[in-house]
């Protein structure tokens, strides 16, 4: 009708000129990563982090992956900007190195990436620069991504095994799961799509998706992280049932590098950090 008619030029040149912001936020290195760390639940103990990119547009705005991921992808800038991530944590975790500290790092990879044959090659050039070893890296891929047939991702997920890098499936149980790939695709992670666990303990049947989830992993010895673990009653839940690793703000934000290289130091969650939410 009037609206829609009305509504798309200006939608378009919205996007239009974000689409360009967004191109120049790259160039002028305007694009920052934080790091949430991935802990045991019972002990709080680091395991690893999650690069979580932001654009800080400016002093007073940081905008958060949602707002121009989706965009990224449409605009063919996600393959420029997850390269910039790549080489960014591994820089990151290069200067850890130089101090004697010692971090793990997950990456996210949109599907977009995975279908390009050369996305292994990427991977290893930003490890190979900074001179690190790919086992301090999980990518993190999508169910659908990591479950299709498709001739195409298949060959580079298998490369990207080969490289040496974990590969972690991300929100599993949100996509098309299939039990039967599951065995023959090369993942050593799974990782609980939040909305199961935002009904945790309250919503029954969201809690019985977490628990099979969690026994699903440990049976096909895969681990298992729990992510946005936010009360301490769903920490509670999850540390009950073993779940071996998990996320979220019960826990920690994603941090600026300044402050995870503090959570690196001492190894585990701060004391000192105050309440938790
Ligand atoms: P994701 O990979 O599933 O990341 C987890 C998201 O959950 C993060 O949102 C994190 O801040 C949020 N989160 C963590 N703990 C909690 C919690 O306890 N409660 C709640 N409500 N949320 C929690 P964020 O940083 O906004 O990222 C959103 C999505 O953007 C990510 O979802 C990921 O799909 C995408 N993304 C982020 N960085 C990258 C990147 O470098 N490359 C690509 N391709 N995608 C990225
Ligand atoms: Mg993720
Ligand atoms: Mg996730």
């Amino acid at each position: 009708g009037v609206a829609r008619y009305g509504s798309e030029p200006r939608r378009t040149r919205a996007r239009l000129s974000l689409t360009s912001k967004l191109r120049r936020a790259l160039q002028r290195d305007e694009l920052v990563v934080h790091y949430q760390p991935i802990v045991v639940p019972s002990t709080g103990e680091l395991r690893s982090f999650e690069a979580l990119v932001r654009w800080q547009e400016h002093e007073e705005r940081l905008v958060g992956p949602s707002e121009f991921i989706p965009l990224a992808e449409d605009a063919g800038l996600i393959e420029a900007i997850g390269g910039w991530v790549l080489r960014a944590v591994c820089a990151q975790v290069r200067a850890w190195r130089d101090e004697g500290l010692h971090g793990h790092v997950h990456v996210n990879v949109s599907p977009r990436q995975l279908r390009r044959p050369s996305f292994p090659q990427t991977v290893r050039e930003a490890l190979e620069g900074q001179g690190l070893r790919a086992s301090m890296l999980t990518l993190e891929i999508t169910e659908s991504a990591a479950m299709v047939d498709a001739e195409r991702e298949r060959p580079i997920v298998h490369a990207l095994h080969e490289l040496g890098v974990g590969l972690a499936i991300d929100d599993f149980g949100s996509g098309h799961s299939s039990l039967a790939r599951l065995r023959d695709v090369p993942v050593q992670t799974l990782k609980v799509d939040q909305s199961f666990l935002r009904g945790v303990p309250a919503d029954r049947q969201a809690a019985a998706m977490v628990t099979a989830i969690i026994e699903l992993g440990a049976a096909l010895g895969m681990t298992t992280i729990a992510e946005g673990v936010t009360t301490d009653a769903q920490r509670r839940f999850i540390a009950d049932r073993a779940c071996p690793l998990a996320q979220g703000f019960a826990f920690a934000r994603p941090l600026p590098p300044e402050d995870a290289t503090r959570w690196l130091e001492r190894g585990r969650r701060p004391d000192d950090d105050g309440g938790r939410t």
